[in-house]
């Protein structure tokens, strides 16, 4: 039988905070507020404060970077390779649908950054979901389908990966919108199922994570779906306190 999934809510600070004492200030007190309950709490802070930021929190909470190149080194200008990440992050963050607007990142690039931070000893957060006119013609579960298997496709296995999904509806990313528990819940099953597909034993393993303006007013009923073991936090994550309702009721509710 798998070990239960410990809950996951990693806080994606995009480009924010504009200042390196107001990031070690946020981290510091996410750190406070978070430490000791029965959840992951992983903040992702824009990668040139990665290092302060480690030096703040000194392990209590984990950092994630919010993307990196899959190659190790090379002549890549502005990138952040793996290697570079070693002993300032533990998480990354993949896929995400900024990147897939504004910088070109494609289907085939998150699968070889998957593979990459895998390689790494990185724990790849890959973020797919649906854009809003893909979701009024019906295609919700063809992007779904197509953008999951493309993310897992250059794994050889996914058990043991430490792979966490995270479920972004791209119109409720930002908006004040966020989906519906049950939307949430359809579309996590549906990625259990083909992670299923793909490896029985793995699939029981990933964190599902839902994605797109969840708030501490509504992390707790997003949390009580049975395949959604946490979340990926943007504007809500810039909070401490708000952010800490968030990672507690991950922790009251699937700890
Ligand atoms: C995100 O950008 O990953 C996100 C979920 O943003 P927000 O929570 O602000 O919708």
């Amino acid at each position: 039988m798998t070990a239960p999934r410990v809950p996951l809510v990693a806080g994606n600070w995009k480009m924010n905070p504009t200042g390196r004492d107001a990031a070690v200030e946020l981290a510091d007190a996410v750190a406070a507020a978070t430490t000791g309950l029965a959840a992951e709490t992983v903040v992702c802070p824009p990668a040139v404060y990665l290092e302060a930021v480690a030096q703040a929190v000194a392990g209590r909470i984990a950092i994630g970077a919010q993307t990196m190149r899959a190659e190790a080194s090379g002549a890549y200008t502005g990138e952040i390779s793996p290697l570079m990440l070693a002993g300032l992050a533990t998480h990354v963050i993949l896929g995400h649908s900024e990147r897939r607007q504004y910088d070109n990142e494609t289907d085939a690039g998150v699968a070889a950054k998957v593979r990459s931070a895998v390689d790494h000893g990185l724990v790849p957060i890959a973020a797919i979901g649906e854009l809003a006119k893909e979701r009024r013609a019906g295609r919700t579960e063809e992007v779904i389908d197509r953008q999951l298997r493309a993310a897992i496709s250059e794994l050889d296995r996914i058990a043991g990966s430490g792979l966490v999904i995270a479920y972004e509806p791209v119109w409720a990313i930002g908006t004040g919108v966020a989906a519906t528990p049950d939307d949430a819940q359809v579309a996590a099953a549906q990625i259990r199922a083909l992670l299923h597909e793909a490896d029985a034993v793995g699939a029981g393993e990933v964190r599902i994570l839902y994605g797109g303006s969840c708030t501490p007013d509504n992390a707790e009923e997003l949390f009580r779906m049975p395949d959604v073991d946490g979340a990926l936090v943007g504007g809500a994550s810039l909070q401490a306190a708000g952010f800490a309702t968030i990672v507690r009721a991950a922790a009251e509710v699937r700890g």
